[in-house]
This record gives structure tokens, sequence and C-alpha cells, in this order.
């Protein structure tokens, strides 16, 4: 399994692919566009703290412009998440019937479980076109008062990351969501009037990854609120082999279990993976990606067994090494590892949160045995050091 081709086996060959994808950033668009033509301005506007690293969880520009290749386009391809697949086909079919377009669906769940994809379903599923907005896009109330004007009969307007709309376009977005009318204002002060204005009846789709910031009056108005859940391994899987034929690499089922157990519950992360083990694999071998190739390639790339990439094993080495398990404050552990505070509690710690690594206590952030035996060490005996939660405290 060393260098099968001429000029192969450099690092360098692995970075030309990663600059070939990145080329691909030109491609991209203005801010609001429709599904089909380039549409861009989510996510990309402004995905939060930085962070490097492959188990990252939002998209950078290039990489949505390689997504959108892999996006299942009907609701029969989305893999997994049962109950909602199974809610969002009610709520279409019944539409369907009714001959009206669907209540506005809130769509809730961490990045790259398929909100978007979901929302272009929805309109692919009602043969409907899509606008695509993000919250942030949408600082001032004329800005979504054009967009929603602009809107044809039934069509679907997916805005991402809803809960950082901006106030004023938000109580626009009320009235539009419930009377299908935004009042424009004319003029400032007294002297303003509010002119209504009908706009065609659409479906908002919602999306959020902190449904909890959602003011109350906005989420009261969507029909209907679907929570997304990180995916199991099985369907990693079936994600990974579905990505692996239309990207045209042989992924052996072995290499697809050990790729889908290092990708953290998320299909974004997984197609990422694929398409670093899918660059080794043809740098370094003959392009077959089995499961010694897998390991070989996430090792280069800095993905161990749980999916914890750089960022997430320097936190937890810090905590274990460096604060004896803790408690230690957020901003300590953020200048241990010479990162942003922000970027350790958004981009690092909901993963180690979320595998049993790492619990937040009043005190501090603490290391549990299991982020111990991870990192190779005992973990200390006394119970004192635990929080009284950890049933493997003793
Ligand atoms: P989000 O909007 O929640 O951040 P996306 O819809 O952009 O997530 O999904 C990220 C990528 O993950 C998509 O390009 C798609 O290929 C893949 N993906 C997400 N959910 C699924 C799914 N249920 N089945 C297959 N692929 C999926």
């Amino acid at each position: 399994m060393t260098a099968g081709r001429a000029g192969g086996g450099s690092e360098g060959e692995l970075a030309a692919r990663e600059a070939a994808e990145l080329a691909a950033r030109s491609a991209l668009p203005g801010a609001v566009g429709r599904a089909g033509r380039p549409a861009g301005g989510l996510g990309g506007v402004d995905s939060g703290p930085a962070a490097d690293g492959l188990a990252r969880p939002d998209a950078g520009d290039e990489e949505r412009v390689v997504e959108a290749a892999l996006r299942p386009r009907r609701l029969d391809e989305f893999v997994g998440q049962e109950r909602v697949r199974e809610q969002v086909s009610l709520v279409l079919e019944s539409a369907r019937r009714r001959g009206r377009p669907p209540d506005h669906v809130l769509l809730s769940g961490a990045p790259g479980l398929g909100k978007t994809s979901l929302a272009m379903i929805i309109a692919a599923e009602l043969g409907t076109g899509i606008r695509i907005t993000s919250g942030p896009a949408l600082e001032r109330a004329g800005d979504l008062a054009a967009l929603v004007s602009s809107l044809s009969a039934g069509e679907v307007l997916f805005i991402d990351e809803i809960h950082r709309i901006a106030r004023p376009a938000e109580e626009l977005l009320y009235v539009a969501m419930e009377d299908f009318r935004v009042d424009v204002i004319v003029g400032k002060g007294p002297g303003s009037t509010a002119i209504p204005l009908e706009v065609e009846p659409f479906t908002l789709v919602g999306a959020t990854t902190r449904s909890g910031l959602l003011t109350g009056p906005l989420r009261d108005r969507f029909g209907f609120t679907a929570h997304m859940e990180p995916y199991t391994p099985a369907e990693l899987e079936r994600v990974l082999t579905r990505s692996a034929g239309l990207l045209g690499v042989d992924l052996r089922p072995d290499a697809a279990t050990e790729v889908a157990g290092r990708s953290r519950g998320t299909p974004r992360i997984a197609n990422r993976l694929l398409r670093r083990v899918r660059d080794y694999a043809e740098v370094r071998g003959d392009g077959v990606v089995d499961r010694a190739v897998a390991q070989a390639a996430l090792k280069v790339y800095d993905v161990d067994e749980l999916g914890l990439d750089r960022l997430d094993r320097e936190v937890l080495d810090a905590l274990v090494r460096r604060f004896g398990g803790g408690p230690v404050g957020l901003s300590t552990l953020a200048v241990a590892v010479s990162e942003e505070p922000e970027t350790v509690e958004e981009v690092a710690e909901p993963f180690l949160v979320r595998s049993g690594l790492v619990v937040r206590t009043p005190r501090g952030r603490m290391a549990t045995p299991a982020a111990w035996r991870h990192l190779g060490l005992k973990p200390p005996g006394p119970v004192d050091v635990l929080p009284l939660d950890l049933g493997d405290a003793g």
C-alpha cells in the first residue's frame, strides 16, 4: 500500500486535491438564490468560530459546492431520521390533499445533520421552487420584505440559522407567516406609514442549531417542529455507501464501518472523511478503500477511533494532564490550548460532552474516567474529583 502512481505518495498531492476543491469556491455566489442557480450566503456568511479540523461541524464555502452533489434529492433517499421523515411525509401528503402549501416547518439540530437537504427535499416533493437565505443575511426588514414579496405561490423559503435573524426582520416575518402580508414602512419617524402588501402563500422552512435561542412568538408560528438527532453508525454507513456510489469510490463495507464510527453521528463529517480517505487511497494506493486504508488515512488526517480531531484531543489532554482532570474554567482551558474560548466551547466541547468524555459542572469542565482511558491513562481513584452523577465514578 505504498505509492502506486507516478509521483504519488506525497503529502503534496493530497494538498493538491484540497486545492482543487477549494478552486470550486469561485463558483460561489451572492446571498440569496433559487436552488439550482448559484445560491450561497448560508452558513458561509458567518459559520461561527474558526476551526480547521476535519471534524469541525460547519461546511466552508468550498465544501458546500462539493456537498451539493451528495445531497439526497427525495425523501426516500434521505437516510435515517425515521421519525422526522415520517412526520414530514405526513405534512406533505396532507398539504397535497388539501391543495394548499404545508404549514411552516422548523428543523432543529446540530450542523451537518441534513436540515438544508431536508428543506430542499420538501420543495422537490412539493414540486415547487426554493429560495435560500440565512438569518444573519437578513439584517434589515426591507431585505426580508423584498424577498418574501418576490416569492411565487407555494414556493419554499428556507432560512438557515433562523435564530440569528435581526429583530425588525423577525417582526415582519411574523405577519408574513401568519397573514401572507408584509407591511412596508414608508418614511421615518411620526410621519411614517405602513403600506400592507399581499404576498403569495409560501412555506417557510426555518433551520436552527440553537432552538433555545428562538423567540417564543417565532417558534409559535411554525406548524410543525422536527428535531434531528445524531445518526447511528449503521445509518452513517448507508450515507457513506450512497456517497461512495455517487463519487465513484470503491468503498469496502469494513471501511464504511470504520469511517462511520469516526463520523460523530454527522453525515457532513462522514462525507468529508470519505473524500479524505478516497484521496489517500488514490494517491498512496490503487483507489480501493478497505479498512486498513481508511485507518491509515484517518491517522494522517488526525482523526482518532472516536472521531476526535487534533483540537478535541488537545482539549482533553490539557484537561487531564495539565489540570488533573479539572474542574477548570473555560477560559483557562482555552488559553492552555491556544484557542479562543468560543472555539473550545462551540467546536470541541459539544462532542466531548456528548461522548461522555467531559462534563460541565458548576465549578468548570471535568474529564470523566472515559477521558483518562481514551488517553491511555488510568483514571484517578478518589471519587471526590468526579461529579456525583457519574455512575462509574468509583
Ligand atoms: P445542515 O443543513 O443540517 O447543516 P446539510 O443538509 O447541509 O446539513 O447536510 C450536509 C451534507 O450531509 C449534505 O451534503 C448531504 O450530502 C449529507 N446528508 C445530510 N443528511 C443526510 C441524509 N439523511 N442522508 C444522506 N445524506 C445526508
